[in-house]
């Protein structure tokens, strides 16, 4: 498996593949797997910069015992465990790309385009998106708009951007504490503000963080962000609210790292039938009411849909059996056990 050398670079021919994955998650990787024991090509795109959907943005150390034939794992090694299994096949992974737009040709196959500008002709599409894109939870606060990117921010693609600068981070889990125990090296101060004193983060980072903050490497204030005070269109102080009132905090940049929230987003406008956020599907396939494009794991909905992963795997399984038929019309497609696959054999014992 391959990243994108480079996701902003548009490809020129679109990219040809059989089958288009939307969703790096659980379903998504299983379905890289299984696309290749099926003898399809496929892509996979994830708006994240990261694989594992909600098992490694909400949940990577928490033990999962309902995966068969796997007694107990962290959501993290089972996400591990996926790559592993779909690495044979060598799927590109195109992170960072949130897909946009679809529109089907003539011929029956589809042109799908992200955000920053890859495009994909696929026959078929497999969505396996989730709850929608993930996107970071913003502050609820008007004058922050403006300010963001510049000196509000909602994560941190490089450290050097704050070098001597006065770095408020604000947030109680893993992003925030791993980011202000590494803006610390290269910040002029760095506060994290939290609005309690316990945290969601792991607690070897939060004892880093309270080691850093007895040896005067940096601050920790409890409270919550009232309003942000701008001169000549600048951060300048942070109002904070606490227990006992109110006080003001200078800041040159604020990064804001509040968790992730879903939106459905772009894939709301695909004309697809949808309910309660989720596309509609036919359960003898995982077909959408557009044929061609199959929706499988939590953003199906069918009667008595169970979002659990094993359901995505059993989902995405039907859905390529299905879109093997898009993508070669002519062919029948024979099915072989894995355990007489020869091919199949030969090309995991390769890999492995
Ligand atoms: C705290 C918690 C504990 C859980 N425990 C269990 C458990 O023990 N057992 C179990 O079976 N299930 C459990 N679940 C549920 C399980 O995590 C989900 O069922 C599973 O993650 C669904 O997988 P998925 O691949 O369908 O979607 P997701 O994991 O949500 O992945 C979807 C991916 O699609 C991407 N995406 C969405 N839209 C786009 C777009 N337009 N463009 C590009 N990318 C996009 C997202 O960024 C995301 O990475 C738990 C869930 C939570 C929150």
């Amino acid at each position: 498996m391959t990243l994108a050398a480079d996701p902003s670079e548009p490809p020129n021919p679109p990219i040809r593949t059989d089958v288009l994955i939307v969703g790096a998650g659980p379903v998504g990787l299983f379905a890289a797997f299984e696309a290749g024991v099926i003898g399809l090509s496929c892509q996979i795109v994830d708006i994240l910069g990261r694989v594992g959907g909600q098992c490694i943005e909400l949940y990577p150390d928490k033990p999962i015992y309902d995966i068969p034939a796997i007694v107990s794992c962290t959501s993290r090694e089972l996400v591990e465990r996926l790559l592993a299994q779909c690495k044979p096949f060598d799927a590109p992974i195109h992170l960072e790309q949130r897909v946009d737009t679809v529109e089907q040709r003539e011929d029956g196959r589809w042109t799908v385009r992200t955000q920053r500008g890859l495009v994909f002709d696929a026959a078929a599409i497999l969505l396996a998106a989730g709850n929608g894109a993930f996107v970071p939870q913003k502050l609820p606060l008007a004058e922050a708009g403006p300010l963001e990117k510049r000196h509000v921010h909602y994560s941190v693609p490089r450290l050097a951007d704050f070098a001597d600068a006065n770095v408020v981070v604000a947030g109680g889990g893993d992003s925030a504490l791993d980011w202000a125990l590494a803006l610390r090296k290269v910040a002029r101060r760095v506060t994290l503000v939290h609005r309690r004193a316990g945290f969601s983060a792991a607690d070897s980072s939060v004892e880093q963080m309270r080691r850093a903050v007895d040896a005067g490497e940096m601050d920790f204030v409890i409270g919550g962000i009232a309003a942000l005070n701008v001169e000549d269109g600048g951060l300048r102080s942070l109002t904070l609210r606490q227990i006992d009132g109110e006080r003001q905090l200078e800041a040159d940049h604020l990064i804001a790292l509040y968790g992730l929230v879903a939106d459905l987003g772009p894939i709301a406008q695909w004309g697809l039938t949808i309910h309660g956020g989720r596309v509609d599907v036919d359960t003898s396939n995982y077909e959408s009411s557009r044929p061609g494009i199959f929706a499988v794991g939590d953003i199906a909905n069918y009667p008595n849909k169970q979002k659990l992963i094993l359901s995505g795997f059993h989902e995405a399984s039907l859905a390529l059996r299905k879109a093997y038929a898009y993508a070669y019309p002519d062919k029948k497609r024979v099915h072989v056990h894995s355990s007489y696959d020869t091919k199949l054999a030969e090309k995991i014992g390769a890999a492995g």
